[in-house]
């Protein structure tokens, strides 16, 4: 394995730094961001920007207008957008549309292709992904769908309750015609996993960034602020734990580079991918953790990004699988021999 990067990856990494730097951080204050993320108006100011720098929806294939990226060339350009919480909704690589376009691009129709994925991919619709389910429904057991889609002439009837991460989706007798299902009825299951594999990884991409950014925050104010004669980096307790920080970003992002290679060899990548998420997750959080504690009270308020980081960082242990979840099916087939 060489994980060394070649002149297109280094220069893709540049131009994608350089990019959210200079285009994107300075909007972090624009005050069109709800608890649910950008409204519409900032989202399509953002991606208008990703498109005229060329790296929107850079996952996409060549031919449907993406720069046709590995999973290798992912890690770097995703790892650069997460670095602000606005950049992988410019570069149209924030979750789930990301990993709906990776598996509409294998599984639609091209009929499908041109009428939804298209314009996803150019950054003029959204999507969703809906799995989860009030209780007794579809959580971290997916396999407990509820949602029954039922053939009725040239159509299907779906019906019941979604929960989804940011909304909840009512589908009451939702139409829809034969010619929208996605792939084979009957393989929705096994479509969900095979975008699980990718999608969880790109998490751990874009998250990686936000760490890095959070570490980057801490480490700036240890240097500048003094207590007790000397600077907070000088004090141990604090040196160590940005010492920490870097081994740990160094860990995940090797966790991730791997991944990445394994998927690029064509794998599957389910297992490397599942140890990848509770790595990344688990490590992640500590360095964000440890960034706020560096920080002291201003850690905990707006100053700066790194509260914000803080606050959307905790969900990623839950979904694509509770860190739980992930354990418990490593045990499994470890008690299998
Ligand atoms: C920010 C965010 C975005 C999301 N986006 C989406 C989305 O786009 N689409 C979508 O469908 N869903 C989405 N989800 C939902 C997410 O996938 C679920 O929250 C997740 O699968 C867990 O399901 P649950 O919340 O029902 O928890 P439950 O199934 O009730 O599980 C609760 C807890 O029980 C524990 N647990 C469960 N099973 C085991 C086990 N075998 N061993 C040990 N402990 C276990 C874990 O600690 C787990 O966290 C999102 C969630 C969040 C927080």
């Amino acid at each position: 394995m060489d994980f060394s990067l070649n002149a297109a990856q280094q220069a893709l990494q540049a131009r994608t730094r350089a990019f959210i730097a200079e285009h994107i951080m300075p909007m972090e204050r624009d005050p069109r961001q709800t608890a649910h993320g950008p409204t519409e108006a900032l989202r399509t100011e953002l991606v208008a920007k990703a498109r005229a720098a060329g790296l929107l929806t850079p996952h996409a294939s060549k031919e449907a207008g993406g720069l046709g990226l590995s999973h290798a060339d992912k890690a770097i350009v995703f790892e650069e957008a997460g670095y602000s919480p606005l950049g992988p909704v410019a570069l149209n690589i924030h979750a789930p549309d990301e990993g709906n376009i990776h598996l509409m691009e294998i599984v639609a129709t091209p009929a499908q292709k041109k009428r939804w994925l298209q314009p996803l991919i150019d950054g003029h619709t959204r999507s969703c992904f809906c799995m989860t389910e009030p209780s007794p429904g579809a959580g971290a057991d997916p396999s407990m769908l509820q949602t029954v889609a039922l053939q009725d002439g040239d159509d299907y009837l779906i019906n019941t309750c979604f929960t989804g991460g940011h909304a909840v989706v009512r589908f009451d007798n939702l139409r829809v015609p034969a010619t929208d299902v996605l792939g084979k009825v009957g393989e929705g299951f096994r479509y969900a996993q095979l975008r699980l594999a990718p999608a969880r990884l790109t998490h751990c991409m874009r998250w990686l960034g936000a760490a890095r950014r959070a570490h980057d925050v801490a480490a700036d104010y240890a240097r500048q602020r003094r207590a007790f004669g000397r600077s907070l980096v000088e004090h141990e307790g604090v040196g160590f734990m940005l010492a920490d920080n870097e081994m740990e970003l160094h860990i995940a992002r090797l966790t991730v580079w791997h991944c990445a290679w394994v998927l690029d060899q064509g794998e599957k990548g389910r297992h490397e991918s599942s140890q990848a998420k509770v790595i990344c997750s688990e490590a992640l959080w500590r360095i964000v953790d440890r960034s706020v504690q560096v920080l002291g009270g201003s850690g905990v308020t707006d100053e700066t990004i790194v509260a914000r980081i803080f606050r959307d960082m905790r969900a990623f242990r839950i979904y694509d699988g509770p860190s739980e979840v992930h354990r418990w099916s490593m045990a499994n087939r470890i008690a299998r021999g």
